[in-house]
């Protein structure tokens, strides 16, 4: 039976999101002259695998995986700040925190809800059973790692940190040396035990003073984590040693940039002695902090508030694009190199997250369909030689861009066509050698990768502790489902099925109403079949862990009503096959 799927997967890739150290960490480079390449070469000193020391109290760890690890010693036990994307990383920081300490962990801060934060946590509490702190907001942005759009998120994730890529592709991933993750990650995911809300909170956690600020940037649930006795900050993903990534190319909802410069303010009136961001390596020296900070939400604004004035003049994106640069105070600074992200992306989303998709002009309301528009290119070079001529001709002048866009033209009217092949992978990887962000070189270099062969597979559910499994709502996975219906199957189709699940208490109906699945979290009305079992069970079924045609026979699930009726219904939810 084909049971759908794509709905569920937890796999650590699925979102995501510096400082001159202690004396034994890298000075900033003199980039000048330097090719992006080199630049960017040059930025993996920055992620030196290091456990340092900021004061009597707090080390972090740094370059064992994407992001930082913070501890945080306490009178009789030890404070977590983030923990790392999976099970491996976590466990060789958690090696080395152990030589500095043996204190149980007392409680684990999140500074925010994506992966490279949290999926290591279950390595950290151990046996400890620490309380698990984060804003209010971050369980919900953990449940949605099984949104929707999962599997788009999953695949473009891979290809922005080049997961999948041979060693020596991937020169780091902007914010950290590479991101631990693929479809055969082990992670271990704990729940927030303890949320806050409104602005802030003050704690005391084993005689160690820390207050949590809400602090919304690069997500809407981020926080920093304050220990006013130190002077010391931990900005969460608000600040590090790149231009900050205001656009994610893996794919992300628009992140409010203001209110990303606003949190940084609140930042700054503090002014700390030590910042100890969750990527890169940390700051120490007030004046110093307070400059950089500076810099970083003038940066922000200065492309919030250029973009903006330029939509309001009647630009267009692409004229706004190429107008808005960073000043030359800001585009010296080294926490603001492009290496994560860039100016023009972040224009890009700041123009769509105020308008929308469409740029203004009406030429672009009914655009040539992609065959139609192919044609006439062909038309317009003078034949489909010619057109290869001029894409050959590019490339032999290292007209990458040109030749990418001829050769995609190609491929449209003839996808076999070895000759565009070729030039789009030999285009891809020269201008992922060219880029100087680690997302984007990944992202090309990737793609160049999917030319040649290399598939990106589904994430190994089976890996999935069972703890983690149960801790998400099943109202998740069912309203998932509906985006997997497929519709041109359903259209006559008017069938309904009701799930019970017997340890929540929780009633749910599917409705398939030609060629639309309506969830309802109600009982359903004259339902062709039902079904009763425990939530876990369905879990496991729909993370294809379990058979679900023994689950039927054993009796594990039971089933009202026509077990026809059912099959057929959930042979409906499939993926659409996509060949590319
Ligand atoms: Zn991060």
């Amino acid at each position: 039976m084909k049971l759908l799927m794509g709905v569920i997967c937890i796999a650590t890739s699925l979102f995501l999101g510096g400082c001159e150290d202690q004396g034994s960490a890298p000075k900033s480079v003199t980039s000048a002259g330097l090719s992006a390449n080199e630049k960017l070469t040059e930025h993996s000193k920055e992620f030196e695998a290091a456990v340092i020391q900021v004061t009597d109290n707090v080390h972090v760890a740094v370059g064992y995986g994407l992001a930082n690890s913070i501890l945080i010693e306490g009178e009789d036990g030890v404070i977590i700040v983030d923990t790392t994307e999976s099970v491996a990383v976590a466990e060789a920081v958690k090696k080395e925190f152990d030589k500095i300490t043996k204190k149980p962990v007392t409680a684990i801060i999140y500074t925010h809800n994506h992966v490279d934060h949290i999926m290591g946590s279950g390595v950290f509490a151990g046996d400890d059973n620490p309380d698990i702190y984060s804003y209010e907001t971050t369980p919900h942005y953990i449940d949605k790692i099984l949104q929707i759009i999962r599997p788009v998120i999953y695949k473009r994730s891979m290809r922005q940190f080049g997961s999948l890529l041979h060693d020596g592709d991937v020169l780091n991933a902007g914010i950290g040396p590479f991101l631990d993750s693929g479809p055969s990650t082990p992670v271990d995911l704990l729940r927030p035990t303890k949320t806050f809300s409104g602005n802030s909170t003050k704690l005391n956690i084993e005689g160690v003073n820390i207050e949590l600020y809400f602090a919304p940037g690069e997500t809407p649930d981020q926080i920093f984590v304050w220990l006013p006795d130190q002077k010391l900050l931990m900005p969460g993903d608000n600040f590090y040693r790149s231009f900050p990534n205001l656009y994610a190319i893996r794919g992300t909802a628009y992140r409010d940039v203001m209110d990303w410069a606003s949190s940084i303010d609140k930042m700054r009136v503090l002014k700390p002695e030590y910042l100890v961001p969750s990527h890169t390596r940390p700051l120490q020296g007030a004046d110093e902090i307070y400059r950089h900070l500076t810099d970083y939400r003038d940066a922000i604004q200065f492309v919030h508030d250029q973009t903006i004035r330029g939509m309001n003049m009647g630009f267009t994106l692409q004229q706004i694009t190429e107008r808005v640069k960073l000043p030359a105070h800001l585009a010296s600074s080294p926490y603001l190199q492009e290496f994560y992200g860039r100016v023009d992306w972040s224009v890009r989303s700041i123009f769509s997250g105020y308008l929308g998709w469409f740029g203004g002009n009406a030429t672009d309301l009914t655009p040539l369909d992609e065959l139609g528009n192919a044609k006439r290119m062909v038309e317009l070079a003078g034949g489909i030689d010619a057109l290869r001529d001029k894409s050959q001709t590019a490339l032999a002048t290292k007209d990458y861009q040109w030749a990418l866009k001829l050769a995609d033209i190609l491929l449209v009217l003839d996808k076999e066509d070895e000759g565009a092949q070729e030039t789009r992978t030999v285009c891809l990887k020269e201008l992922g050698a060219g880029e100087i962000s680690a997302t984007g070189r990944s992202y090309y270099l990737t793609q160049a990768a999917e030319m040649e062969g290399l598939k990106i597979t589904e994430p190994d559910t089976t890996l999935v502790p069972e703890r983690m499994l149960r801790s998400f709502p099943v109202a998740q996975y069912l309203n998932a489902m509906s985006v997997n219906l497929a519709a041109e199957d359903a259209l006559d189709k008017d069938v309904t099925v009701g799930f019970e699940f017997t340890d929540t208490n929780e009633v749910f109906s599917i409705q398939i109403r030609r060629g639309v699945a309506i969830v309802k979290a109600e009982a359903a009305v004259n339902p062709q079949a039902s079904v009763r079992t425990e939530t876990y069970v369905w879990k496991e079924i729909l993370a294809k862990r379990r058979n679900p045609a023994l689950a039927f026979a054993s009796g594990d699930v039971e089933v009202t009503g026509s077990v026809l009726d059912l099959l057929s219904f959930l042979s409906l939810f499939q993926p659409i096959e996509n060949p590319s």
